[in-house]
């Protein structure tokens, strides 16, 4: 997908031209993959435009950060402020936004710790993840030959850049076997996750999702869903799963910032279907939620 390019990007502390943010080749991030990020969206509303949670991604930021003994230099405030300054000079409605603290130039080595830490916010007009058509009519996905990495491994838990390659991995593979996205199993076989999104099905009427223990990221999206579908009077329960679990499933659908809700209409071409009742009623809330039309949840908009 090409990146549309706005005016400035914050940089360590100032908002810089797009083209002046630059790195040097030696950055550390880009030859080991030391660095953590985020992916956020904000949305327009009709009081202006309206960060979906952006103080529990920045704190996650944080939280990812720590576990790799990197300190992101500026409060969890300063950033949420940057987010906004980043939003608001560049004019823009609607867009994703991507904070990253990452090693930077000056050390090399497999011990990260003396390498600088250098933060970014950027933010770009970025339409829906996997189509607009993808959101009402579905997407088929395949279960991946690449597995999803263990606990004790590059942990999914933390959402660092070099974990991305297995995602790429897993996505192009997908791609090139006509999925929109693939499914990854753990090294046990338990269902864990899209290369960016969670997942859920339903059966019977009440949802299941895989819990963090078997590998996963504890994404936002799926959390705020999970609170959404228990307020509607739902049932949901985070449990282990096996890949015979989502071909009989009465529906299924995956969730993260970049794809927001996605039916999902076959799974290794075993049909499930029409996007079903429980996803759609969750999916219109999302988005109405989104637009900031959902009082009950409008402490998770902040806004610009
Ligand atoms: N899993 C992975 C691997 C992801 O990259 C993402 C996107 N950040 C998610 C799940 C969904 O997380 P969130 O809802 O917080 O975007």
């Amino acid at each position: 997908m090409s990146l549309p390019k706005v005016d400035k990007i914050w940089m360590d502390g100032a908002l810089v031209d797009w083209d002046a943010a630059q790195v040097h080749v030696l950055t550390h991030a880009l030859h080991y993959g030391s660095g953590v990020f985020e992916g956020i969206r904000c949305y327009e509303t009709v009081d202006g435009p309206a960060v979906f949670r952006l103080t529990e991604h920045i704190q996650r930021l944080e939280s990812s950060g720590a576990m790799l003994l990197m300190d992101m230099k500026y409060s969890v405030e300063d950033l949420v402020q940057a987010v906004k300054d980043t939003i608001s000079v560049n004019k823009l409605a609607s867009c994703y936004v991507r904070p990253m603290v990452f090693r930077g130039y000056g050390a090399m080595g497999l011990d990260p710790t003396p390498a600088p830490v250098n933060v970014i916010v950027a933010a770009w007009p970025w339409g829906t993840y996997l189509g607009e058509d993808a959101l009402e009519n579905g997407v088929a996905v395949g279960v991946s030959s690449w597995r999803q990495r263990g606990i004790n491994a590059t942990p999914p838990a933390i959402k660092a850049s070099g974990q991305y390659l297995n995602s790429s991995l897993a996505r192009v593979e997908a791609n090139q076997n006509g999925y929109a996205e693939a499914i990854l199993l753990n090294e046990d076989g338990k269902v864990c996750e899209g290369t960016g999104e969670n997942i859920f099905i339903v059966k019977r009427g009440a949802l299941y999702t895989p819990p963090v223990s078997d590998g996963i990221l504890e994404g936002i999206t799926r959390d705020s869903l999970m609170k959404i579908a228990r307020d509607k009077g739902y049932e949901v329960t985070e449990r282990s799963m096996v890949r015979t679990e989502l071909y009989g499933a009465d529906e299924m659908f995956m969730c993260g910032t970049a794809a927001e809700v996605v039916p999902i209409r076959s799974v290794d071409s075993r049909e499930i279907g029409d996007m079903g009742p429980i996803t759609r009623d969750l999916q219109e809330t999302f988005f109405s939620m989104v637009e900031g039309k959902e009082p009950a949840y409008e402490s998770w908009l902040e806004r610009v």
